[in-house]
């Protein structure tokens, strides 16, 4: 009775204090969602319903190539299967509920999830090309200090099928508004993908995957913090997309100042992970460095990046910080980011800087939740514009 009793209270406790968690685990437990469905369970309900077997297959191929968003678009199937399909299954999907133009042309678009969270996306147009950045978590654990999302705080793990809307309806906006496809997909919005990594990879083998639109992984990159363990079991799937790393700092001090789980992750680790990566997939990593005035901007930052960045084939991208109210972190100066790219590539690094992007609308991944005030969505202060193609 005693144990009943702490139960309850738990439960009532875990529903107050996560609303919208509690609302998605109860929705999940109503009509099975069919994108959880592989083709071959399809089949096997369809074939109790006294349905052919090749509807499997089309109905999977509404769901991931054409990207219906309700039954009644599957135009292929008979009335009366839809009709069936309405009464077993739900058909979730995002809708777009904000929508803001850059005078850069970029374009943010605020994802309203199935149990009424927000999170965000960005379509970034770079000399003829389109990024889309898309989101993996609402809100975030891990508490970056220079970032937004992480004033969000956590709330759940996007479910895989709500990863790869986020694409499709990225693809759409390029298309509406630029006549044209999306060209490369960045894992770098809300939330760090290697802490929901198994949605993160059933999104990408759909995304390329036959039967799915099939982009090529080559155009995929899963941006992290640097989580070893995570990026040690994409090298030992010998995944064949990129890999991005926001570094920021090359000295374990500072790094775990602005990005606390460097202290589980630290530096040394990371540089063997990453060089475990190369190794096993030959691929060239990204490193992320947001440039901070009078904190990583010095001459003896660039030295220690240097060195860090011999253990591997890389580039790094270094991005000119947009600072944040109450954050104490400033914009370095041009001068200073001309110095340190020229200290970097005096030692043989292949070294690009980024624009900031969208900034006008606040285009950066959390600032546009944290005006919003949902619940589960804590805080209400802006991330830097990050954004960067
Ligand atoms: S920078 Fe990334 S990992 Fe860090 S808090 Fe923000 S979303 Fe999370």
């Amino acid at each position: 009775m005693e144990t009943r009793r702490k139960i309850a209270g738990n439960f009532k406790k875990f529903k107050e204090l996560r609303p919208q968690a509690f609302i998605f685990a109860k929705m999940q437990k109503e009509k099975p969602n069919i994108r959880t469905f592989s083709e071959a369970e399809l089949k096997s309900w369809l074939a109790d319903q006294g349905e052919k077997a090749f509807r499997g297959r089309q109905i999977r191929e509404w769901l991931w190539k054409k990207h219906a968003t309700a039954f009644d678009e599957m135009t292929s199937l008979s009335k009366e299967l839809r009709n069936k399909l309405k009464a077993h299954f739900r058909l979730p999907a995002l809708q777009v509920s904000h929508l803001q133009k850059s005078r850069d042309k970029t374009i943010k678009v605020g994802f309203r999830l199935e149990d009424d969270l927000l999170v965000e996306g960005v379509l970034i147009p770079s000399g003829g090309r389109y990024t889309a950045c898309i989101s993996s978590q609402v809100g975030c654990a891990l508490g970056c200090r220079f970032c937004a999302t992480a004033r969000l705080g956590w709330n759940r793990n996007l479910v895989f099928d709500e990863i790869f809307d986020q694409v499709a309806l990225l693809e759409k906006v390029c298309r509406e508004n630029y006549q044209d496809k999306l060209d490369n997909i960045v894992l770098m919005g809300m939330g760090e993908p290697l802490q929901n990594y198994e949605n993160v990879r059933k999104a990408i083998e759909l995304l390329t995957g036959e039967g799915g639109p099939g982009y090529s992984p080559s155009r995929i990159t899963l941006s992290t913090v640097g989580i070893i363990k995570g990026i040690k079991r994409m090298a030992d799937e010998q995944v064949k997309y990129n890999l991005a790393v926001s570094l920021h700092a090359a000295t374990d001090e500072k790094r775990s100042e602005i990005i606390p789980v460097n202290r589980q992750n630290n530096l040394e680790a990371l540089g063997r992970s990453l060089k475990y990566f190369h190794e096993k997939t030959g691929t060239r990593i990204t490193l992320e460095y947001l440039l901070m005035d009078n904190f990583n901007d010095n001459p003896e930052d660039a030295a220690k990046l240097a060195v860090f960045c011999r253990q591997f084939p890389c580039k790094i991208n270094l991005i000119p910080y947009n600072p944040v109210e109450g954050v104490p972190y400033k914009t370095s100066e041009e001068l200073k980011t001309l110095r340190f790219k020229t200290l970097l590539e005096k030692r043989n690094l292949v070294v690009n800087i980024r624009q900031s992007r969208g900034t006008d609308i606040d285009a950066a991944c959390g600032q546009l939740a944290n005006t919003q005030k949902k619940p589960g969505l804590r805080g209400k202060s802006g991330r830097p514009g990050t954004k960067t193609t």
